[in-house]
């Protein structure tokens, strides 16, 4: 008979794991019939998730290693894989993570450490007799894919709902583990209090938004002084981001933040499918480009066909002189 599937959850240093509980919870159901592994990591100042009882029998490791308190990828990996060669067993493993930054990044490159297949942040996730069925979202959540997996080792984070009742519970059997793995040097570094002051993407009700037509860091500083009169977030196209014209952090698109404003106001974008992917389909979008051919054209609900530099210089005095 073949072994089944191990389930493997993996429990950061509980100052960075969010919502444990139903998770947990998720993870017993799913290993129904077999034995959860809890891998409970630890530092020597972050302690690791406290054991709980589960609705199915458990194995909680509680692996230790003193640099634990520095909670980024590179430490947590080696520990991770140190800790999974004691507890893993089966020739076929689903291992889990809380959803999160640092453990999407983890789980990603512990996949392609192990040969295995990285399903990404799971809303399902369902054994089946050829491997791993999950559900995820994309596009801000437009787009619903299913993905199944045969690799022997799959990775994913997870968010699963609350369960609507608690399972009376197991108590799980504890297993102590000193992880001896070697870091790497610690990163040194520093705190610069950021000069942004304008209001972040997310949950901005007006964002202004620049692209390439722009043409530098002077057309953005423009766009910056109609933002602040506004009371609105800035954004920026890939191309402004690659040349440095906008912080990272204010991206839209496929590869940016998804916005979801009343009033998307867009300059010198052209409206590729790549920069509209991060924006909702419920914002109305005003657009001014100097070509009257641009797909934002097609998009928009208003459109001016126009220079930027004949157009938000007054703008800007109007919203100036405009009374508070
Ligand atoms: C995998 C992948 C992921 C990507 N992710 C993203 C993403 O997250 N976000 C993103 O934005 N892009 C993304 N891109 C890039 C995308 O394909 C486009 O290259 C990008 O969106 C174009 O940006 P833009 O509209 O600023 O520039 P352009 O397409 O070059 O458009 C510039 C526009 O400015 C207009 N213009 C020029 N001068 C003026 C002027 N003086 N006044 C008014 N208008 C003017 C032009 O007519 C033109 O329409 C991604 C691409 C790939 C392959």
């Amino acid at each position: 008979m073949t072994q089944p599937r191990q389930i493997v959850l993996v429990l950061p240093p509980a100052d960075s794991c969010d919502a444990p509980d139903a998770l947990l919870q998720a993870a017993a159901s799913l290993a129904r019939g077999s034995t959860l592994t809890v891998l409970a990591l630890a530092g020597a100042d972050s302690p690791s998730i406290a054991p709980r009882d589960l609705p199915e029998p458990a194995h909680w490791w509680q692996c230790q290693h003193p640099a634990l308190q520095r909670l980024d990828a590179a430490s947590l990996l080696p520990c991770m894989q140190e800790a999974l060669q004691h507890a893993v067993a089966a020739a076929q493993s689903l291992i889990l993570m809380p959803p999160g930054p640092l453990s999407e990044e983890c789980a990603a490159l512990l996949a392609a450490r192990l040969h295995g297949d990285h399903l990404g942040r799971c809303v399902q996730l369902q054994l089946t007799a050829e491997g791993v069925h999950a559900e995820r979202h994309a596009f801000g959540g437009r787009v619903a894919l299913q993905l199944d997996s045969r690799s022997n080792v799959c990775t994913a984070t997870w968010r699963p709902a609350p369960a609507a009742t608690k399972d009376a519970g197991i108590a799980p059997e504890i297993h102590e583990l000193q992880l001896q793995a070697v870091l790497p040097a610690a990163v040194q570094t520093s705190v610069v209090e950021s000069t942004d002051r304008l209001p972040p993407l997310e949950n901005a009700r007006l964002v202004v938004s620049g692209g390439r037509g722009m043409q530098g860091e002077t057309g953005f500083a423009l766009l910056a002084d109609i933002a602040q009169q506004l009371g609105a977030s800035l954004g920026g196209s890939l191309p402004t981001v690659d040349a440095g014209w906008v912080p990272v952090a204010r991206q839209i698109g496929q590869s940016g933040k998804f916005v979801n404003p009343k009033i998307y106001f867009t300059v010198g974008i052209s409206g590729t499918p790549q920069h509209l992917a991060g924006v909702s389909q419920d914002s109305r979008i005003i657009a001014v480009n100097k070509d009257p051919d641009a797909p934002i054209f097609q998009r928009a609900q208003y459109g001016v066909v126009a220079e930027w530099q004949n157009l938000l210089p007054a703008l800007l005095q109007e919203l100036q002189a405009a009374p508070v």
